[in-house]
């Protein structure tokens, strides 16, 4: 597809490029805002674009319906310096994006013909009749850059604004959005000099829950905007995660730094891992520095903890047995320990108890005994997921145990 620069390129030169800091996204079409479709182009920009040091001020899905797509472009345009929307450029009449932005540029459609010929060619191609519906996908205003769709027969459009702020229109399909983004769009915003460097850092903790870690970091930090100091309870912990940008001659390393000093003051005998972290590489990270290895026995949990450590080169042996097993946990341990050979011996079992999962644990190793158990306030098979997690918890708290121990 042959790109109609001309335009576009003019207006880039006469107004001066804006850096992209902050940004709207916006998805069009009813089928989201009626619940037959979920949005997830918009968290998968966000993600992107936070992660590349870009604000999103705020996202909204929005039904075909051109004045309320027309009024929220405006007001998007007010608040960021980069306005993406996807979905609404397909050819039939409810597809409103390409008006929308015509009408907030105050320009008109008119056919591009470069593009015209791409469509024609692309229909005759794959020997679909061409219906003139269709032609709207080869329309551009003089403000708008046709993005190549090698996916789809929507191009998308980019958009430049006389202040320097951007519109990027891009289709819905997920895939043709992200291939667009990934090919055409991404680099060039780079070029225009996207987000700003962010440093992230974030500690996984385990043994505490998410309000007591915020009553233990205290509102002034969490109320900071930079560097932000935020909590996420996640399934397999609770995370708290500090981001920076730059300011005041300070580098966002520095002032992420200053901020974790501060978290690790105040919870830091919680944390388990840091940033990518899973369980199985915190784990296994321990037991690999005392050169253990484990045998485990699972009861009532469905093999939760095996499944989770996989084929971890320290597992020595998994067994799971029936939850009416009569042995106490130790026995049981003691007993997987012994013949497998391995160091720790591990015995975890779970029980539905109403909502919740009690999951009661013992190891034997080199510690001597230890029994530890606790109510997961999950059911059924989250329930027994987590039992999986409390067993990975108490192998790496044991091992830390000893690991302190050995000084
Ligand atoms: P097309 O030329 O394919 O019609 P389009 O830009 O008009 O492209 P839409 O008609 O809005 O795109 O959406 C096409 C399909 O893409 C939808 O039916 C839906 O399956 C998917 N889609 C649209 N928007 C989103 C979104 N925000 N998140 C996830 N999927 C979406
Ligand atoms: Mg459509």
């Amino acid at each position: 597809m042959s790109l109609s620069r001309s335009t576009g390129a003019r207006q880039a030169e006469d107004s001066a490029p804006r850096a992209i800091r902050t940004a709207v996204l916006l998805a069009v079409g009813s089928e989201l805002t009626t619940g037959e479709t979920r949005d997830t182009n918009s968290g998968d920009l966000a993600r992107i674009l936070s992660q590349a040091g870009v604000t999103v001020a705020w996202t909204a899905a929005l039904p075909d319906v051109l004045a309320t797509v027309v009024a929220t472009l405006r007001r998007a345009l007010e608040d960021a310096d980069l306005v993406v929307t996807t979905g609404g450029l397909g050819p039939t009449p409810d597809d409103l994006t390409r008006e929308s932005i015509a009408a907030v540029c105050g320009e008109e459609t008119s056919v591009d013909p470069d593009l015209e010929r791409w469509l024609h060619r692309l229909f005759e191609r794959r020997g679909w009749p061409f219906h003139e519906t269709n032609i709207k996908q080869a329309w551009l205003i003089p403000s708008s850059q046709a993005i190549p769709n090698e996916r789809g027969t929507a191009p998308g459009w980019w958009v430049e604004r006389p202040d320097g702020r951007l519109i990027v229109a891009l289709p819905g399909p997920p895939r043709e959005m992200t291939a667009m983004w990934q090919q055409e769009v991404q680099p060039r915003l780079r070029d225009r000099g996207l987000g700003q460097e962010r440093v992230t850092r974030t500690y996984r903790l385990t043994g505490i829950g998410e309000s007591a870690v915020a009553a233990a970091l205290g509102e002034p930090l969490l109320r900071k905007t930079n560097p932000v100091v935020a909590t996420y309870a996640r399934a397999d912990a609770v995370d708290v995660r500090i981001s920076a940008v730059a300011e005041d001659g300070r580098t966002p390393g520095d002032l992420v730094e200053e901020a974790e000093a501060i978290v690790l003051a105040a919870v830091g005998r919680y944390v388990w891992g840091r940033d990518e972290d899973t369980w199985p590489v915190a784990v296994r990270r321990e037991l690999e520095a005392l050169g253990w290895s484990a045998a485990i026995v699972e009861l009532g949990t469905g093999g939760t903890a095996a499944q989770l450590f996989g084929d971890a080169p320290w597992l020595r042996s998994a067994r799971l047995l029936t939850a009416s097993a009569a042995q106490a946990l130790v026995e049981l341990a003691e007993a997987e320990r012994r013949e497998s050979g391995a160091e720790v011996g591990l015995a975890v079992r779970a029980a539905d108890a109403n909502e919740d999962t009690i999951v009661e644990m013992a190891a034997v190793g080199p510690f001597g005994q230890v029994e530890a158990g606790r109510a997961t306030f999950q059911g059924g098979a989250e329930g027994r997921r987590r039992a999986g997690i409390s067993a990975a918890a108490f192998l790496f708290r044991l091992a830390g145990e000893a690991t302190k121990a050995k000084g």
